[in-house]
């Protein structure tokens, strides 16, 4: 038998081991706050870890107890088990948990959150709600596409309530299980009593998250705009989330439509290059890595559209590295994201660009690169750098240098300008999907003549 100190310290280095071997197994897993993790005690085969949040536990113990049961098994070659527990008091004891579906991610809150053009209002609004709920913004509406960050925003509103109130009664749910509690309800016959009771008198704020999933749901909507009427009569905060807005949410009873607009719609907007590279950072900080900065720019360059499509690349990037003795570099990078890139990559050379450019506005290559900056020069040659940055591998130092020796802010700033232009400017997003489309054709011709798509294409 060892003394208590032992016994602490033998837990310690099995939990040091375990969190090694998931870092190696399962990289994409591993987050920074894991080192805040207390591992209490081993014994008959259980390893008691303590969390700081009830979050954390919650995450932990549902997301990933096979992963952390079997590296305990792999490192001590015995039947052991881990076991999360929370015992604070402070902070977010309570996990808002009715229907027992939405997990909270520890991930998902205000710190992690970016905030750009974009997104601003939407978070300046949930802000606001925080501070006085059920007042200035009821309902409050978040529309965007996916990927873009409505649950994350609704996660952290959910969590810094707790924080600030800890005995807010909150109900989150996912709009897909609000309308299987409902049939069920339903169908089981009677217990419609004890659902209104849960939704309708003991709630302080009512969360659902994609509620675009009523579409078509008559039944459900109709029970939904009770629910709705009852709450906000008593001055009970609603916030919704949905990928459209509500006059587009397809099949949905006007009433509705008419109540979610009568609150605060914010929208969540495709973030700019400079958003996503803070994004990339703020992703890169949360799993512990530290990514090179043309690697966080090659996934920046590459990946407009949705976010999740950026953690996707950094998770590959990361198994990658793993395989690549832990080395985060651009060719490590590149490696990783080659599939993703698609069969022809819709990679071509800076020359093509410039040959599809000059071609379209009828300027000289030797304008392009060189000092002058005449406005007929300068939004041709901006073009050319933002499509260097999406359709070449190159760095934006590089790329900089290619159009007369300019530094990477100024090609930040290109993108960022011709960005800008492709969402307001249809005339201009015409021209560039035009030119794209011929940049097309070539990486197709490209790729049938196999050219190797390295850095010494240019
Ligand atoms: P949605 O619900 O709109 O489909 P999510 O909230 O699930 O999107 O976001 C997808 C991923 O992108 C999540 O991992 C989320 O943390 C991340 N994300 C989205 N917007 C931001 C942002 N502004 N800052 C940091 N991460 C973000
Ligand atoms: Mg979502």
């Amino acid at each position: 038998m060892g003394t208590p100190f032992d016994a602490a310290g033998h837990a310690r280095s099995v939990w040091n081991e375990i969190v090694e071997y998931i870092r190696n197994m399962h990289s994409p897993l591993v987050r920074q706050w894991f080192t805040e993790l207390e591992p209490n005690e081993l014994s008959s085969g259980v390893l008691t870890v303590r969390c700081s949040t009830s979050i954390q536990q919650q995450y932990l113990a549902i997301r990933c107890r096979e992963v952390f049961n079997d590296a305990a098994q792999a490192v001590t070659g015995k039947l052991v088990s881990v076991n999360f527990i929370c015992t604070s008091g402070a902070n977010g004891n309570r996990v808002p948990n009715i229907y027992n579906d939405v997990i909270l991610s520890p991930d998902y809150v205000f710190e992690n959150f970016v905030v750009g053009s974009t997104n601003q209002l939407a978070y300046a609004t949930c802000r606001a709600v925080i501070e006085s709920p059920g007042r200035n913004y009821n309902p409050l509406f978040i529309h965007g596409s996916p990927g873009l960050g409505k649950t994350h925003l609704l996660q952290a509103t959910c969590q810094e309530m707790l924080n600030r109130r800890p005995e807010t009664r909150i109900v989150y749910v996912s709009c897909d299980n609000f309308i299987n509690h409902f049939m069920t309800c339903v169908q089981a016959g009677g217990s419609l009593d004890q659902f209104r009771n849960i939704y309708r008198n003991a709630v302080d704020v009512l969360i659902i998250d994609d509620i675009h999933f009523l579409a078509g749901r008559n039944r459900t909507q109709d029970e939904f705009f009770h629910t709705f009427n009852a709450l906000f009569q008593q001055g009970k905060q609603i916030i919704l989330s949905s990928d459209s807005p509500p006059l587009e949410i397809p099949q949905i009873e006007e009433r509705l439509v008419s109540r979610f607009g009568n609150g605060m719609v914010a929208s969540v907007g495709k973030p700019c290059y400079e958003t996503r590279f803070a994004i990339i950072l703020k992703k890169a900080a949360l799993r512990g890595i530290n990514l090179p900065a043309n690697v966080s720019e090659l996934i920046a360059t590459r990946f407009e559209n949705n976010i999740r499509e950026l953690e996707g690349a950094i998770t590959k990037i990361q198994a990658y590295a793993m395989l690549n003795g832990g080395k985060y570099d651009l060719e490590t990078a590149n490696l990783a994201l080659g599939d993703i890139l698609g069969p022809s990559d819709r990679i071509v050379t800076i020359q093509q660009i410039i040959e599809a450019v000059t071609h379209f506005y009828s300027v000289k290559v030797s304008d392009l690169q060189g000092k002058r900056r005449p406005k007929s020069i300068s939004m041709p040659r901006q073009i050319c750098m933002y499509l260097a940055r999406k359709r070449t591998r190159h760095s934006l130092q590089e790329i900089g240098g290619y159009f007369g020796g300019r530094d990477h802010t100024t090609v930040m700033h290109a993108i960022k300008t011709i960005e800008d232009y492709r969402k307001n400017d249809p005339s201009i997003a015409r021209v560039l999907d035009q030119i794209e489309a011929s940049l097309d054709n070539q990486a197709a011709r490209n790729a049938v003549s196999n050219t190797p798509r390295n850095f010494s294409q240019a």
